[in-house]
């Protein structure tokens, strides 16, 4: 048995399939986020949890799984990532259900479903979780891939609008990735009428110059097209009737107020109006986050957001004006990186444990579990025999000493002190070993 599984680990895994033993791997577009990453995605999280606490936000966390019709009428039926990349299917019981290919609707049916209008407004919240879409993966882009975000549910002014641009704008400028913010404003559902329809109609001016997926959004979603990335369809695009030209006064005044806002904070904003965002729910306010240098490339916004106000109501709630922005995790880490943060050290240790022989290593454990508890850091290597490798570790880490137990020490009850820069070793009773280390450290 033995032998065939070492017999088992010298093989490619071609041979392994031609023996009948597949290798499991992670589904197609799936990740495992191993030590080397965690560390920058702990950064990111830390830098998420400290922006939330000084701005007043709170975290919810929702499902994973929620009823598909909740997806289907938020994001909207017309939109790649409902018609193309939900993992969408039966439960046992038959109900409908999804995973989550993002989070605002989920949290638009926590504030509905636990009345949360009930409480003062607004409602500041903060999430963070895994998110699953059927994309082509490509570089940097996971099936199932980590989001966080802020929303402000509750409120209309444009001021709520501005702390969520700043946020989705300091998470990065604070951890040294250089960014700027693209925004445009999609009006509200009267002024968007008469501007899709001005819209629909220049596009089908220029049908034969279209793209053949351009043709046929034409029909169902004519702003979509002014996302299209198509070479053939840019100078189309670049010609066509502008929306801010036909907003209405209401929301004319807010996206003036909000860039107002921007200028007095002297944030680095660009005014795109090609920009309308993926998702149906989205009203006024749009914006997305890019990294300096690469703004306007085809998928390249870092994160991005908006304004939601029909968003609760789409869902059963009382109307609720609302907005947010998310970021995704993966692109996060990997900017962060490659902007060459020096990541944080590890915590020091205070002392290191090592023992030679199986008598020596039970007591090591206990006296291991003994500093624990009175508050010193200790590392230990309970995996090595030998001295050296154990002494060489300990002097790696850089710890002011070690304890030693070897064999005359587990018969005498003693344990070695030494002192790692000196070399200075001195004998205590082990059950004083924990007092003269904390006198040593000036713990007590
Ligand atoms: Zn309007
Ligand atoms: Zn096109």
């Amino acid at each position: 048995m033995e032998e065939k599984q070492e017999a088992l680990e010298n093989q490619s895994g071609e041979e392994q399939i031609k023996k009948g033993v597949r290798i499991i791997q992670a589904l197609r577009g799936m990740k495992d986020i191993l030590p080397a990453d965690q560390k920058y995605w702990k950064l990111v999280f830390d830098k998420v949890v400290a922006l939330a606490s000084h701005y007043g936000f709170e975290r919810y966390e929702t499902p994973v799984l929620e009823e598909a019709s909740l997806f289907n009428r938020s994001i909207g039926k017309d939109t790649d990532i409902v018609e193309k990349e939900m993992y969408i299917f039966e439960d046992l019981d038959g109900t409908k259900v999804a995973l989550r290919p993002e989070a605002t609707a989920s949290l638009a049916r926590a504030y509905i479903q636990h009345g949360l209008w009930n409480q003062p407004q607004p409602i500041k919240a903060w999430y963070w979780g895994p998110m699953f879409r059927h994309e082509r993966p490509q570089s940097g882009r996971y099936r199932n891939f980590y989001q966080f975000g802020f929303e402000i549910l509750g409120e209309a002014a444009p001021i709520a609008d501005v702390i969520i641009i700043l946020l989705a704008y300091n998470f990065y400028h604070e951890l040294g990735v250089p960014v700027s913010i693209q925004i445009n404003s999609i009006g509200c559902v009267e002024c968007r009428a008469k501007y899709v329809e001005e819209l629909t109609q220049y596009f089908r001016g220029q049908r034969s110059h279209l793209c053949e997926f351009c043709k046929k959004r034409l029909q169902r979603n004519p702003m979509r097209l002014l996302d299209c990335k198509e070479e053939q369809c840019q100078p189309v695009k670049q010609n066509a009737p502008q929306i801010l030209d036909s907003l209405c006064d209401p929301c004319r005044e807010h996206f003036m107020a909000v860039l107002e806002y921007l200028d007095e904070l002297g944030l680095p904003y660009f005014l795109n109006h090609s920009l309308v965002r993926g998702l149906d729910y989205y009203t006024r306010t749009v914006f997305e986050i890019y990294a300096a240098g690469e703004e306007g490339a085809s998928q390249a916004a870092l994160g991005g957001g908006g304004r939601y106000d029909l968003l609760v109501s789409t869902l059963g709630g009382r109307p609720t004006p609302a907005c947010g922005f998310a970021h995704g995790v993966e692109r996060a880490a990997s900017k962060i990186r490659e902007a060459g943060r020096v990541l944080p050290l590890d915590e020091k240790k205070d002392v290191f444990i090592a023992q030679l022989g199986e008598q020596a290593r039970r007591k090591a454990v206990v006296l291991f579990e003994n500093c624990r508890k009175a508050g010193i850091k200790v590392a230990e290597n309970f995996y090595k025999n030998g001295l050296r490798p154990q002494l060489e570790a300990a002097d790696k880490l850089q710890v002011p000493y070690a304890l030693i137990i070897g064999q005359k020490e587990v018969q005498d009850g003693t344990v070695i002190i030494r002192d790692m820069e000196s070399g200075n070793q001195e004998i205590v009773d082990i059950n004083k070993a924990v007092g003269e280390v904390k006198k040593k450290l000036f713990l007590s």
